[in-house]
């Protein structure tokens, strides 16, 4: 009889509760940078319903923080996850990383059709939320393939056309991949053209932009022009100095973003806190090589394959590097046994002598069996700090939902934010907590235009992380990188637990989050 009433009670009480989940003996990080508080954080229908003494309210779950950190649950601007949120939707390595929302059609590339995709990765269930920006080299690829050449006044019209029709349907902005087929054969008319239309639904501009080393510089202000020309932010994406001979010298990257912030232009960056970088084999090519899908005609052509090698063994002189030993396989299908080892260690393997001619013939074994996924040791630790310190550098992961166990993936898709709190704030004392919590939140917030999150605020959005500020660490290493993050014990998205006890629940409140001016 008593078992029965109690049964019967239990739902009556969460009805009739103050709260839907109230966290208690909390240190709030706000989100927006100030040095923390203490405070009970309520809950209630999806919202934050209180941040401030909850004093004898009930609620239908309590969770005693024990004065560990609730902040915002974090927002990463820069993600890849179109390839496997329909594997993974409940997007596993990012919620146990923290993060409850993710901007994904980063680097050019996203999904043609957003208003479909947005509905069908909400009925798979999705544990995040989800945003996305519409890619250049999507709807290049879309209207003229992989031609290398300028785009005709119509094929630019029908290109804009595309872009506005995914601002419609709920894009962020417009991304650029100008390293990439196609979009490296565009000119910056074009960018700014394209860009055009999703600076009219109030979008932003991100760019993978076309060079992170020897014309940063130059990438810069063409990134920035198309926001100045379009009147639109623009984010610069995973912000980095990726030319070994020029390591250090991020001052005067960062000095040149500065110099247009005070200028009145609107300009941030990204960054993953790796020193290792981590795309497709092809880059290592000569774009031209690639162009409409021949780069096997090309390479079975010995006067072009010729051609392809040398101008290779420039660009790697240009970069520094005596060989691909920076270079690691981290995905490649056709023999997984590659998977963690560099091409210099492949071409051992494959029984060529030690050269870099051999190796780049190594890299045109690859390319003949569909090329592969890379992790390039290309950056140096001076520089990744430095552009930490940058006021207005959002942490973003670059990285994909990955399925457990699957390749030798970079670890920042595990691991960037635990990384982030344990490595730079509290073995390194980079950034304080609080500043490294805004960059996760607030700041990516107010630069996608995100407005009810970010912020443990009431009437926010209820996407929170319970996190132990002296336990978090990343534990994905480039070795070994199906790790998931420790330290964070409950996060919420949209008011519901996601992670409880540091464990994934079966609970699916994400959303696509769709643009509206
Ligand atoms: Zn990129
Ligand atoms: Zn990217």
């Amino acid at each position: 009889m008593i078992k029965s009433l109690l049964l019967f009670l239990a739902p009556v009480a969460a009805w009739t509760a103050d709260y839907d989940i109230l966290i208690r003996n909390a240190r709030v990080v706000d989100g927006t940078g100030n040095a923390w508080f203490r405070a009970d954080v309520g809950v209630k229908d999806g919202k934050i319903a209180l941040v401030g003494r909850a004093g004898g309210a009930t609620a239908g779950r309590t969770i005693d923080a024990r004065e560990h950190i609730v902040a915002p649950g974090f927002i990463d601007v820069h993600t890849h996850i179109e390839s496997t949120v329909e594997k993974v939707p409940r997007g596993d390595n990012y919620l146990l990383d923290g993060v409850t929302t993710v901007v994904t059609g980063n680097c050019g590339g996203s999904q043609m059709n957003l208003g479909e995709w947005f509905d069908k990765i909400e009925k798979l269930g999705l544990g995040l939320n989800v945003a996305s920006l519409i890619g250049h080299n999507t709807v290049r690829s879309e209207v003229m393939g992989t031609a290398n050449r300028l785009a005709t006044p119509d094929e630019i019209a029908k290109m804009q056309a595309l872009v506005d029709r995914a601002m419609r349907d709920g894009a962020v902005g417009f991304s650029t991949g100008l390293i990439y087929i196609p979009g490296t054969y565009s000119n910056t008319a074009e960018v700014v053209a394209l860009a055009k239309p999703a600076a009219a639904h109030g979008g932003i501009y991100t760019s993978h932009m076309r060079d992170e080393g020897e014309h940063v510089i130059e990438a810069i202000t063409e990134a920035v022009t198309v926001g100045k020309e379009n009147g639109m932010p623009v984010e610069l994406s995973h912000f980095k100095i990726d030319n070994r001979r020029l390591w250090g010298s991020s001052d005067q990257s960062l000095a040149l973003v500065e110099k247009f912030r005070r200028e009145g232009v609107d300009v941030v960056v990204d960054q993953y806190p790796y020193d290792q970088s981590s795309t497709n084999l092809g880059i290592r090519l000569p774009s031209w090589a690639l162009a409409e899908g021949k780069v096997k005609e090309r390479l079975a052509d010995p006067g072009l394959r010729r051609k392809i090698a040398e101008e290779m063994m420039r660009n790697l002189a240009d970069l520094g590097q005596p060989d691909y030993s920076f270079a690691t396989v981290a995905r490649f299908r056709p023999n997984t046994a590659y998977e963690g080892k560099t091409i210099s260690e492949i071409n051992v393997l494959k029984g060529r002598a030690q050269t870099v001619a051999n190796e780049i013939e190594t890299i045109f074994d690859l390319m003949n069996d569909g090329g592969a996924q890379m992790i390039y040791h290309s950056m140096g630790e001076v520089d990744v700090e430095r552009i930490m310190r940058y006021p207005f550098t959002a942490v973003g992961s670059d990285g994909g939902i990955i399925e457990f166990g699957v390749g030798m993936p970079h670890p920042r898709a595990y691991g960037t934010n635990a990384r982030v709190l344990g490595e730079y704030v509290r073995v390194r004392g980079v950034l304080t907590l609080e500043d490294a919590v805004r960059r996760m939140t607030s700041l990516p917030a107010r630069t996608f235009g995100l407005r009810d999150r970010g912020l443990v605020r009431e009437n926010m959005a209820a996407d929170l992380v319970l996190f132990d500020p002296a336990r978090v660490a990343d534990r994905a290493t480039f070795a070994n990188p199906h790790q998931y993050s420790q330290g964070f014990e409950v996060v919420l998205v949209n008011g519901k637990i996601v992670v409880d006890d540091a464990k994934l629940t079966d609970a699916r409140p994400g959303q696509a989050l769709r643009h509206s001016r």
